[in-house]
C-alpha cells in the first residue's frame, strides 16, 4: 500500500460476511500487519484509509481531532483573517479525511462527503465543526446530492444539518463575493484560483483583461482592483453573468468607471468572433473537459482549440492565464496541449508561472491525485 490513502477492490482477498458500505473497516495485509482502519465502499476503490495507527478509534473525537488539525493548518497559513472568510477547510486525502470536502465562507461550512462512510459521519463532523474554537462556523450545509456514489442509494438531501441563516457575502483577500451554496456550482465559489486571482491583479494595471469562462467573476474583481482598463467577463451561463455582475457591483458601486461588461456567450464563438488585440491579458479557465480517463483525448484536443484561439488572438505583448482542473489531465499532458496550440499560431510565446491549487488544497504527498489544478501564464509576443 506504500501509505496510498486507497485500496482498490482487486487487493483484496477477504472481506467479513457482516461489511457494509460506508462501515469503517481493518484492513490487514496477507502477512497479518496491520495496515489501518478506513470506510468501506463497493467499487473499484473499496477502502479509504483513515488512520494507520492500530490504537485510533474513528469516533466523534477522531474527527474532531482532525478537523482542528485541517484549521490550525488555516490558521498558520494566514488564511483566516477579517478580511479572508473563504477558504478550504478540508480537502480529502489531503487533510486525512478521504472523502471529505469543506469549504468556509464566513460563519456557513459547504460540506461534501463523497464516500458513504463520510455521509454516514455527516452529523457529529457538522457538529464538531461548529465546536472548532475560533472557526466561528455557526451553519452547515451538507451539499452531496451529485458527489456520492449513486448506486450506494443514500439519497441524500441538499440542506442545512446546521442552523440554516446565512450572510452569504465572504471576503477573499478583502473583496466581497456573493455565494450562492444553494444553487451554485460545487460549493458555491472556487476558493482554488485565490492565489491565481492575486497574481492577475498584479499584471493589470492598465490593460485590457478579458475574464473567460467567468462564473463568479473572481478575476474580473481583482482586475478591476489592479486598475485595468477595462474588463469583459464572458460565460455561457447567463446566471454567471448576473452573478459576476453582482460581484463587481458589490466591491466597485459605480461599476468602476463603467470599466466593466459581462456577456454571456460561448467561449469559442467569442473568441472566434473577437478582433486579434483587442485584450492584453486573459484567462481562460474553463470548466474540467475530462471528467474521468475515458475522456482525456478530447479533452486535450479542447485544451488545444481554445489555447490556440487565444493565443492567436491576444495583443502582442500580452499575458495569458490558462488553466485546466481536470483531475484526469495531468500536468504534462497539459502543457503539450499548450504547446501544441502555440506552435499552431507560429508566435513567440513564453511561460512566466506555472500555476497550480493554493495552500488550503494541501496534496498528500502518498495521493498525488490530489493535485489538479495547473495552469500557465504565457507572455505572447
Ligand atoms: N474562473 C471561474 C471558474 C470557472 S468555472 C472562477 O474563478 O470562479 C467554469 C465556467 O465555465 C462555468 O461558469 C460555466 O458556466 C462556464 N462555461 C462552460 N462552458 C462554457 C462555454 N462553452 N463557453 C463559455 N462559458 C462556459
Amino acid at each position: 500500500m506504500r501509505f496510498h490513502p486507497w485500496v482498490f477492490s482487486g487487493a483484496i482477498a477477504s472481506l467479513p460476511d457482516s461489511v457494509e458500505e460506508g462501515d469503517v473497516v481493518e484492513v490487514i495485509a496477507s502477512d497479518g500487519r496491520f495496515l489501518g482502519y478506513g470506510h468501506y465502499q463497493i467499487g473499484s476503490i473499496a477502502v479509504r484509509i483513515l488512520s494507520s495507527d492500530p490504537e485510533v478509534k474513528i469516533d466523534r473525537e477522531f474527527y474532531a481531532a482532525r478537523l482542528a488539525d485541517a484549521f490550525r493548518m488555516r490558521r498558520a497559513l494566514g488564511l483566516v483573517r477579517p478580511d479572508n472568510t473563504a477558504f478550504r477547510l478540508v480537502h480529502g486525502e489531503g487533510d486525512f479525511l478521504p472523502g471529505l470536502i469543506v469549504d468556509v465562507y464566513g460563519d456557513t461550512a459547504v460540506m461534501q462527503a463523497h464516500s458513504p462512510g463520510m455521509h454516514f459521519a455527516r452529523n457529529i463532523i457538522a457538529q464538531e465543526l461548529c465546536a472548532l474554537p475560533g472557526a466561528g462556523i455557526a451553519n452547515v450545509y451538507y451539499k452531496s446530492e451529485t458527489t456520492l456514489p449513486y448506486k450506494a442509494e443514500l439519497d441524500p438531501q441538499n440542506d442545512y444539518i446546521v442552523g440554516g441563516f446565512h450572510t452569504n457575502v465572504a471576503l477573499e483577500n478583502g473583496l466581497k463575493f456573493h455565494v450562492d451554496w444553494l444553487k451554485g456550482q460545487k460549493t458555491g465559489f472556487f476558493v482554488d484560483q485565490r492565489d491565481n486571482r492575486s497574481l492577475l491583479e498584479h499584471y493589470s494595471k492598465g490593460r485590457r483583461v478579458l475574464n473567460m469562462f467567468c462564473y463568479t467573476g473572481g478575476f474580473s474583481v481583482y482586475a478591476l482592483r489592479g486598475g485595468a482598463e477595462l474588463v469583459h467577463s464572458v460565460d455561457s451561463s447567463a446566471k454567471a453573468v448576473s452573478l459576476t455582475d453582482a460581484n463587481v457591483s458589490l466591491n466597485f458601486p459605480d461599476n468602476a468607471d463603467g470599466r466593466h461588461k459581462a456577456f454571456a456567450l460561448d467561449a469559442f464563438k467569442y473568441l472566434g468572433e473577437m478582433k486579434k488585440g483587442e485584450y492584453d491579458l486573459m484567462v481562460l479557465d474553463p470548466p474540467a473537459f475530462a471528467k474521468h480517463r475515458g475522456a482525456i483525448r478530447n479533452a486535450l484536443r479542447g485544451y488545444q482549440r481554445l489555447n490556440a484561439l487565444g493565443i492567436e488572438k491576444i495583443a502582442p505583448g500580452g499575458i495569458l492565464f490558462t488553466f485546466s482542473c481536470s483531475q484526469a489531465v495531468s500536468r504534462e499532458q497539459f502543457r503539450l496541449a499548450v504547446f501544441s496550440a502555440a506552435a499552431q499560431t507560429g508566435r513567440r510565446v513564453r511561460i512566466l508561472h506555472q500555476l497550480t491549487q493554493p495552500a488550503d488544497h494541501p496534496v498528500n504527498i502518498y495521493h498525488p491525485e490530489g493535485e489538479y489544478l495547473k495552469g500557465l501564464i504565457l507572455y505572447v509576443e
